[in-house]
This record gives structure tokens, sequence and C-alpha cells, in this order.
């Protein structure tokens, strides 16, 4: 299924300049759910791996159905102060100031191995924080799948090394 014709452009979101990406008319399509679920899922087989990463809210989206599917858990990664329990953090430099991701402090294992989902790469920004603490935690990242890459924002390469998949190219 081609779902480029699913996905909405927004001009001027969130702020003037920016055209975002509405995924959620991908999503009110019974069929555009599931096959962009199945399509992600795709990207993912034969691999091994331990763990589904992914932060709020729309790597929640993909990232539950893909862990459901394949058998795995979940592992979420919040905004700062949203977790319940001890954390571990990481602060990644926005276009303007700076963004705070956490997981649980015992989310990961060393030697647990990873996948980490989210519906959009951009800069990279978010993923290249994700991975860090991840790292950090003892884990192996195996792969970073996304719906959508913005190709031209060459968020890649901050992600040299590590296996990177996207459903759809922009
Ligand atoms: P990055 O850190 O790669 O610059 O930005 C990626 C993060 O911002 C992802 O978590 C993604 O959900 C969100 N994001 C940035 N731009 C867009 C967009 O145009 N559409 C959607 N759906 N999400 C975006």
């Amino acid at each position: 299924m081609d779902l480029k014709k699913l996905v909405r452009d927004i001009k001027d979101f969130p702020k003037e300049g920016i055209v975002f990406k509405d995924i959620t008319t991908i999503l009110k399509d019974p069929e555009g759910l599931c096959s962009s679920i199945e399509q992600m899922q795709a990207s993912l087989a034969g691999l091994e791996f331990d763990y589904i990463v992914g932060p709020e809210s729309r790597g929640f989206i993909y990232g539950v159905p893909l862990a459901y599917n394949m058998r795995k858990g979940f592992l979420p990664v919040r905004k700062e102060g949203k977790l319940p329990y001890r954390t571990k953090s990481k602060s990644y430099t926005l276009e303007y100031g700076t963004a705070t991701i956490e997981m649980h402090e015992d989310a990961i294992s060393p030697g647990d191995r990873v996948v980490i989902v989210d519906d959009l790469l951009a800069t990279g920004g978010t993923s290249r924080a994700m991975v860090e603490l991840i790292e950090e935690m003892g884990g192996t990242v195996e792969k970073l799948v996304y719906l959508i890459e913005l190709e031209f924002l060459e968020g890649r390469s901050i992600l040299e090394g590590y296996a990177v998949d996207a459903v759809m190219k922009y």
C-alpha cells in the first residue's frame, strides 16, 4: 500500500517555515494503520533483539504494536519528570534550547539488544540521545526503524554506524 497519499502536510506547524508531516491521517485509515505497522515490522524480520524502545508520543503508537506482534517487551522513553520510578536522563540540543529525555534506570541491563522505533526521523537529535542513553545503560542498538525519514535533514549522519530504515522517504 502506498502510504504517502495518506500523509497530510501541515504548513507552519509547530512554527513558521516548517512543513509538518501529519500521520494521524494514516492512523485514522484502517488499511493505512495496518499497512504502516506491517511495513515497519517487515524491516525487523529475522533480526534478533530483546526490546523495542519508543519515545513519547508517536513512538508509543508504533512501538507497542510492533513489540506486541513480535512478542518483545516495550520500553518507553519520556520527557523529563513523567516516569514514576528512578530515571536516567539525557539532554540534547534542539534548534532553540534543549530537551531532556528519560528512561527508568532499570529499563535496560548490560547486554540487552534493542530496536528504536519512532514515527519520524528529522535531524536525528532525539534518536541520537536515545542511542546514548541506551548505551550508557549497557544496551546495544541493533536497528532504528521509522515510518518517515526526512532525508533532506540528514538525520542519518549523526547515526552513522547504526542500521537505519524508514518506510517512506522525503
Ligand atoms: P529529530 O529529533 O529527528 O529532529 O525529530 C524527530 C522527532 O520529532 C520525532 O520524535 C518525531 O515524532 C518529531 N517530529 C519532528 N518533525 C516531525 C514531523 O514533521 N512530523 C511528525 N509526525 N513528527 C515530527
